[in-house]
């Protein structure tokens, strides 16, 4: 029997030294305090294992000591590990403190024992047959105990605190050690009540000692991760559904038994359930994810799908779980926020960026179709929100896009591109050109009681290009718009080859516009103008471009191109500079004679006209008066006051002002009254395109009249034949300029034919 117990106390004394070493070299924070409790445990497993060996009475009594104060550095140790096991820091000072000092006094108590004999002493008695020191207490060495026992009960109330006060699942981590204690401790009172002789309890300590290096670096409550798990898994917003190996639903959570509609948690039924929601899926399929919609359009709904198998430790296939997640709030969201970006708030209609993207890929998607784009675009959309204001602006874009959407199906692609302009792409088969043209001539929108015509109108691009950029298709249709823009009785226009020409040619010329001037391809002509006798008192300055590949140039091929696009400025400064050379370089002999200069409406949108040409005289030190200016009422069309203002300081600074193409506008009789002009060129043009010759002279005689009792010069152009020069002298004309006399000519032949053979006839 002794030598079992001894074997068992080595035992536990090389298990307990393992321990220690391992929870020295944890990393946990509970390592070093429960080394310290292991190592602690080993001198009073030692002391009794001596104790039980030994065979002389020293070496027993060693033992004896080696006992009772290594209990008490157990206490000590316990103390310490329980408090950073249970988490409790309070009462540290207390403890760091005052406990180890009594258990030291109480140490040295028992030590003094070796002095004053007063705490045990041993006996000898004969046990297993050979003697046996037995520990025998006196009454002092309850001090010891109480000590020992009051540090030991302090230790269980903690833990009895903690098993208590924590969460049940929680409460295992220290009540089996609060029940190991409780069984030691018992076990230890046993040894001292029943006076056995051989100290067994320490196998309590070795037992006790193992259980807190479990406790403490080791266990996982496995049964509170499984009841965390269960509570996860039940609260999640995901179906989910487990199978077992054969395919049966054993358990769902509560989203799973509602979106699988099963009945007192049925789960058997959950499968075949979930098979007629989704019937195009293979549930018993190996491990799949996928996406699926049910419904359509408004009630779709969105889910993801996710089945695993499950295997144990051994990888042996224990069953499946799928998860079913409900996306439709998240896609519903996307699409919301997609449908957002592209589509147009007020008219619900493709934004121009996506529109352009949709056409791109239905063009290309149906290579064998043949597609048109229409941009339409409303009349005056300014005035109708100036004048009835932006709500029912708003409210016509609305009803726009409505009949847009009603006359185009679902083949074609429509937009808004821009505030009042709609795109549209269509077929060419489904598009009926004359429906859409009565349409819009019958566009009506209701402003209250009162139906508001609604002028809009389409320029309509046949793509014969697929591979151009959309935004450039609704460029030609645009353009094809942009030539019936004041046509208030055309709705629709095709971009044909003409205007695909003229594009062309316009980027042509606008290219070689430089060069040009540069080169002198562009020159004036000189066509002279002429008084009563036939005498040339001056010419009228015309430009014209000697191209060197497309030859002789009329300004009406460019000068409209230009009058667009802003270069007109660059070439009439060019012109005025031109004319100011020649003038100058007649300064000498000629200079009575005049050139007149045209100025297009346009010059007055991009440049300061009066200042421009006064600084061009003033640099060739040229006379106002010999620089005549020619504008035409157009230019009066807008901005009348201030262009009343340049024309009148014009004229103040000496230049000579003339009103071209007079008769062919609208208002001129009106404007006369105010205009500043010295001279008016009547267009003798409208007289050639009238049967009723007799009126249009009569008209002709009459601004005659009426010039001359104004004050004004009087000066016809046109004029082609030596009957129209007779009768306009008779009228009573002043000044003449036609073809009659000359052509436009080169400056050099100009000057060969008028001013060196007749000098005479200028001075
Ligand atoms: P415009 O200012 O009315 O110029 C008179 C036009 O009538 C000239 O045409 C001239 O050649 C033409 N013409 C003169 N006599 C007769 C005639 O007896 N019978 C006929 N049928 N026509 C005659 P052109 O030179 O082709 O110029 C056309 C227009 O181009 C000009 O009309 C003017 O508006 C514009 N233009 C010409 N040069 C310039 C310029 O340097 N700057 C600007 N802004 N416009 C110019
Ligand atoms: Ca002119
Ligand atoms: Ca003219």
């Amino acid at each position: 029997m002794r030598n079992i117990v001894s074997i068992v106390y080595i035992a536990i004394i090389i298990a307990l030294g393992i321990c220690a070493f391992v929870s020295y070299k944890s990393k946990k924070a509970i390592g070093k305090p429960l080394g310290l409790l292991l190592i602690s445990l080993i001198p009073p497993v030692f002391a009794n294992l001596l104790i039980n060996v030994c065979t002389t009475e020293s070496f027993a009594l060693v033992g004896c000591y080696m006992y009772y104060l290594g209990m008490n550095f157990v206490m000590y140790a316990m103390l310490k590990y329980t408090f950073t096991y249970c988490n409790i820091t309070w009462p540290n000072r207390f403890v760091q403190i005052v406990v180890p000092t009594i258990l030291f006094l109480d140490g040295l108590q028992v030590l003094s024992n070796t002095i004053f004999h007063h705490a045990f002493t041993t006996e000898v008695i004969m046990v297993d047959g050979y003697p046996y020191y037995n520990l025998v207490p006196f009454l002092p060495q309850n001090i010891h105990r109480m000590v020992d026992f009051m540090v030991f009960v302090a230790i269980e109330l903690i833990f009895f605190y903690k098993t208590v006060t924590t969460v049940r699942i929680y409460a295992e981590k220290y009540s089996v050690i609060l029940l190991t204690m409780i069984v030691c401790g018992l076990w230890e009172c046993f040894y001292i009540v029943s006076g056995t002789p051989i100290n067994v309890s320490m196998i309590g300590f070795g037992v006790y000692g193992l259980m807190v290096f479990y406790f403490s670096l080791y266990y996982r409550p496995l049964r509170l991760l499984d009841q965390m798990l269960a509570n996860i898994a039940s609260d999640m917003p995901e179906a989910l559904y487990f199978f077992d190996p054969n395919g049966q639903c054993i358990w769902a959570n509560d989203p799973g038994i509602k979106f699988a509609g099963l009945e007192n948690n049925d789960f058997s039924s959950a499968l075949k359930k979930l098979e007629t929601k989704f019937n195009d899926i293979d549930f018993d399929s190996s491990d799949f994810s996928c996406k699926k919609v049910l419904g359509k359009g408004e009630n779709a709904e969105y889910y993801v799908l996710n089945k695993q198998f499950v295997t144990n430790s051994n990888n042996k296939y224990v069953g499946s779980f799928l998860s079913v997640r409900d996306e439709t709030k998240e896609q519903k969201d996307v699409q919301e926020q997609i449908y957002n970006a592209t589509h147009d708030s007020l008219t619900d209609l493709y934004v121009r960026e996506y529109l352009l993207s949709e056409i791109r890929k239905t063009i290309d998607d149906n290579p064998d179709k043949d597609y048109l784009v229409i941009y339409s675009d409303v009349q005056e959309f300014k005035m109708i929100n100036d004048v009835y204001g932006t709500e029912f602006g708003d409210y016509v874009l609305k009803e726009i896009a409505k009949k847009i959407m009603r006359d185009f199906n679902d083949d074609c692609v429509y937009g808004r591109l821009s505030g009042d302009v709609f795109g549209i792409l269509s077929t060419v088969d489904d598009f009926d050109p004359e429906y859409l043209d009565g349409e819009l001539k019958n566009f009506f929108v209701h402003n209250g009681n009162v139906e508001e015509k609604i002028n809009v109108q389409a320029g309509i691009y046949k793509i014969d290009d697929r591979d151009i950029d959309p935004s450039v298709m609704f460029d030609r249709a645009h353009l094809a718009l942009n030539t019936i823009k004041n046509d208030y009785n055309r709705n629709i226009v095709y971009y044909d080859d003409e205007m695909r020409d003229a594009i062309l040619w316009n980027q042509t010329i606008t290219a070689q516009f430089e060069e040009a001037i540069r080169t002198r391809q562009i020159r004036p002509y000189l066509q002279p103008i002429v008084d009563k006798m036939g005498n040339v008192v001056g010419a009228e300055a015309l430009v014209r471009w000697i191209h060197p590949e497309l030859g002789f140039l009329s300004p009406a091929k460019f000068v409209p191109v230009f009058e667009n696009n802003g270069l007109i400025c660059e070439l009439d400064k060019y012109m005025w500079r031109s004319s100011c050379e020649i003038l100058a370089k007649w300064q000498k002999e000629f200079k009575n004679l005049f050139i007149s200069v045209n100025i297009s409406p346009k010059d007055f949108y991009f440049m300061d006209v009066a200042q421009e040409i006064e600084s061009i005289i003033k640099e060739y030190d040229i006379e106002p008066g010999r620089l005549r200016i020619e504008i035409t009422e157009t230019v009066m069309m807008s901005d009348i006051d201030n262009r009343m203002k340049i024309l009148n300081d014009l004229k103040e600074y000496g230049f000579i002002v003339e009103m071209d193409d007079f008769g062919s506008g609208y208002s001129s009789l009106n404007l006369l009254k105010d205009m500043p002009v010295d001279v008016l060129k009547i267009d003798m043009a409208f007289l050639r395109g009238s049967k009723e010759t007799d009126r249009a002279e009569t008209i002709i005689h009459n601004i005659i009249n009426l010039s001359d009792d104004l004050g004004i010069i009087s000066l016809t152009e046109g004029v082609e034949t030596v009957q129209q020069y007779d009768m306009l002298n008779k009228m009573g004309c002043k000044l003449f300029q036609g073809f009659h006399f000359s052509k436009p000519i080169p400056v050099e032949e100009f000057e060969t034919l008028y001013l060196d053979n007749a000098p005479s006839a200028i001075n």
